[in-house]
C-alpha cells in the first residue's frame, strides 16, 4: 500500500501589496469590465479581425492594431463543453478542489470565441448549441479582474 504523502504548511505573514500596470490595451479591457460590465476587443485596421484579449499588434498582419474598439456581445452559443466531475489537486494550496461549473467554448454572437464557465451543471441539460448569456458580478468592488468579472454564462431561451 502506498504511503500517504506528508505536507507541511508555511505561513507567510508579510503583506504583498503591489500595483502593476496592465498596459493601455489590457487596461482598457479591465476598466470596461469593472465600470460598465462590458467586454471590449480592439480591431486590426487591415484585416478587421477583433482581438480578444486585445493586442497592440495583429498576429496575422503584423501591423499595429491602433485604438478602434468594439463591444463584445454578452450572448452566444455553446460549441463545446467539458464538465470535470472529480476534484483535482489545487497547485497553489495543495487541497482537493473541484470547480463546480462546466467549461464551455462559447461562440459569441459577433464571431469571437471565448472559453468560460457555464452555470448549468445538469449533464442532461448541457448541450452543444445551447444559447447562453453572461451573468456579471453585481458588486462593483468585486469587479476589476477582467473577464473573470463574469460569474458564468447562463442558459437562455429564445
Ligand atoms: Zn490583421
Amino acid at each position: 500500500m502506498a504511503k500517504e504523502p506528508e505536507y507541511i504548511t508555511v505561513n507567510i505573514d508579510t503583506p504583498r501589496k503591489y500595483d502593476w500596470s496592465t498596459g493601455k490595451y489590457l487596461g482598457k479591457t479591465y476598466a470596461e469590465a469593472k465600470e460598465n460590465k462590458k467586454l471590449v476587443a480592439n480591431k486590426c485596421p487591415k484585416c478587421k479581425k477583433l482581438m480578444f484579449w486585445p493586442t497592440i499588434v495583429c498576429a496575422k498582419c503584423k501591423v499595429e492594431t491602433g485604438w478602434e474598439w468594439e463591444e463584445l456581445p454578452d450572448t452566444g452559443t455553446v460549441m463545446q463543453y467539458t464538465y470535470l466531475v472529480f476534484p483535482l489537486w489545487d497547485p497553489h494550496y495543495g487541497e482537493r478542489w473541484a470547480n463546480p461549473y462546466p467549461s464551455g467554448m462559447i461562440l459569441l454572437d459577433n464571431g469571437v470565441y471565448q472559453r468560460y464557465w457555464l452555470e448549468e451543471t445538469d449533464p442532461e441539460k448541457l448541450k452543444e448549441g445551447m444559447r447562453v448569456q453572461a451573468v456579471w458580478k453585481e458588486d462593483y468592488d468585486e469587479r476589476g479582474i477582467g473577464m473573470q468579472d463574469i460569474l458564468y454564462y447562463r442558459t437562455i431561451e429564445e
